[in-house]
Parts: structure tokens; sequence; C-alpha cells
């Protein structure tokens, strides 16, 4: 197993505003971190920038070329994110680096890998900057892959605290990608009820798991191995994505989760499962959110060494699902049952 890990300085210069949780400081941390893994069967992965064209299959032009006119200067693009002279320049790397990272994977120079980038994506709208999301990452490279390497069915797993609102408008009525997320609901942006499913031929493949406050490791690894595990393998994905957002870490200032290192681990335990049955063990991660920078860089560590097959932190097991989310399942197979029989 060979991972890939996107990893640029440039990502540093983007600052969304003083004293603002999406920091830098983020990265620094995770960046220091990774001398620590053993260097063994990781190849980085330099970003590259992400052309008009390759973001205009999920965004506007107008809505690009408006961010490309922040290039030099200070803009308010949402209530929660700012940018700076650099901000335009980064955020054509954060998905560039998706897609560099994407060829890797196709082109079986690694087998999985993680884009340790910023800023983050999911929240992103077709023209629409928000909650500290410039362009959508995840939903570039999954056009990306469908065009450049003409993959027929993508599965985007997102599991960042936050419910991916634009990622979802995205797909929402296309069965060439499925989109599941767990998040804290009702929450920010306040999408993601599990009655949402998708639109005409999209119906059923958006599946939504709305998770009530202060959710565990065993309450992740019960709503992964319930709904995520049996829609995958019916699914059966060309390659699986990550939105992988680390504020439902347990010390997040933004977060109401009690998600620790190990359960990080089991969750990517789980997802590259689904890759090697599925997928040849294609496994794209991109970082969305997380922000309490110390336990950010612990919880990415979680995920590069489970996925490098040789994890640091074990998941064990604790009190078992809560009530409220065994109810919460059982809703969501009703709801999803016409579309995927009984699971
Ligand atoms: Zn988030």
């Amino acid at each position: 197993m060979n991972t890939g890990l996107v990893k640029d300085p440039r990502y540093l210069e983007h600052i969304c505003g003083k004293f603002h949780p999406e920091s830098p400081a983020r990265l620094q941390h995770i960046y220091s971190m990774l001398p620590s893994i053993d260097s063994e069967g990781i190849t980085y992965i330099k970003a590259r920038y992400a052309s008009h064209e390759e973001l205009s299959r999920i965004h506007d032009m107008a809505y690009i070329e408006f961010i490309a006119r922040t290039q030099g200067t200070y803009a308010s693009l949402d209530p929660d994110t700012g940018a700076c002279p650099k901000t335009y320049e980064a955020a054509l790397l954060a998905a560039g680096g998706c897609m560099g990272l994407a060829d890797s994977i196709m082109s079986a120079e690694v087998s999985n890998g993680f884009a340790l980038i910023r800023p983050p994506g999911h929240h992103a709208e077709r023209s629409r900057s928000m909650g500290f999301c410039v362009f959508n990452n995840i939903a570039v490279a999954a056009r990306y892959l469908q065009d450049r390497w003409g993959l027929e069915r993508i599965l985007i797993v997102d599991f960042d605290l936050h419910h991916g609102n634009g990622t979802q408008k995205s797909f929402y009525s296309d069965p060439s990608v499925l989109y599941f997320s767990t998040h804290q609901f009702p929450y920010y942006p306040g999408t993601g009820w599990y009655e949402e499913i998708g639109v005409g031929a999209g119906k059923g493949y958006t599946v939504n798991v709305p998770l009530s406050y202060d959710m565990n490791d065993d309450d992740y690894v019960f709503a992964f191995k319930e709904i995520l595990v049996p829609i995958a393998r019916l699914y059966k994905p060309d390659i699986v994505l990550v939105s992988a957002g680390f504020d439902i870490y347990c010390n997040d200032p933004l977060g109401g989760m009690s998600v620790t290192e190990g359960g990080f681990s089991e969750l990517t335990r789980m997802i590259l499962t689904i890759a090697g049955d599925c997928c040849a063990s294609r496994a794209l991660f991109a970082l969305e959110g997380g922000y309490d920078p110390p336990g950010l860089a612990r919880s990415v560590k979680a995920v590069i060494t489970a996925m490098k097959g040789c994890p640091e932190f074990n998941y064990e097991k604790k009190r078992g699902p809560s009530g409220g989310i065994t109810g919460l399942v059982n809703d969501i197979k009703k709801v999803l049952s016409p579309y995927w029989g009984s699971f």
C-alpha cells in the first residue's frame, strides 16, 4: 500500500480573518506532525492549480472570475469567509491538489491518499462561498474523475461536523455520485435532514444521517456499519472520496461531538474496507474542518497511519450506540428502502 499526501506551504498563506478558527495553524500542526509518521510507503504530491475550466464543472464561470478578482486584495466572501491577497491562489491549489492526488491514485502510483489542504470546500455552492469554503474541492475532483478517467460511480463520504450543503446540491439529481453525510443537526448550515434523499434520477443517492449532540466513536461506527457499508456495497463505487472533517473531535471548539483518535482510525478502516472490496482500494481523503489544531493533527495522524495499514490509535468500544441513533437508523432505512431494498 502506498499513500499519497498533498502538502504545500502556499496553503498557509490564505488568511480567512484575524482570530478566525480556519487558520493556518491548523495545517501548521498537521505538517509538523508528519515527520513522526514512518515515511516508508508515503509519497508526497505537490499541489497543482485547478484551471477555470475544471472548476466550471461545479461552479459558475462568473463566480470563479469574481474569486479571481480578489487576488491581491482583502474581501468578504460570506459573513464567515474572508479572502486575503493569497486566497485565490490557495483555493486553486486546494481543488488542484485533490485532482493531482486523483491522478496519482488512478494511475496506481499510490493506492490511497490524503489532500492536506485549505481552504476547505464542502459548503461552497455553484455561485457562493459559504462557511470558510471557496471552491468545492471534493465535488470538483468527482467531476474531474468522471471526465478525465471515465469513472461511472463515485461515493463521497462526508464525516465533517457540518452538513456538506454544497456537495449535496452539486449531485442532488445525479445517481453517478452517491453522497453520504453524517453531521450534527439542527446546526449550520441547516440542511441534511434524512428525508433529503435526492430528486429525479438522483433519488436514493443522497444519504443523510442527522445526528444529535454528543455522539461518540460507537455512534459513528454504528451509523457507518448500518447505513454506509451496506449501501456502498450495493452501489459498488469506482472510487471513494472522503470529506474528512475533524470538527467532530472531542475537544473541538466548534463541535458538540466526542469522537477520538481511535474513532477516526476505525472510520478510516471501514472506508478502506469498502474501497478494498469495491474499487481496488482507491480512496481519496480531503481535509475539511477541524478547529483544535493539536487534536486535528493527532486525528489526521490516526487516519494516515490507518491508511498505511499500521494504525497508531485503536478503537475501543465504550457504551455501544446510544438509543437515539438506533431509532434514527431505522427511520433512515425505511426512507431509503424503496431505492436500496431492506438492508
Ligand atoms: Zn465543519
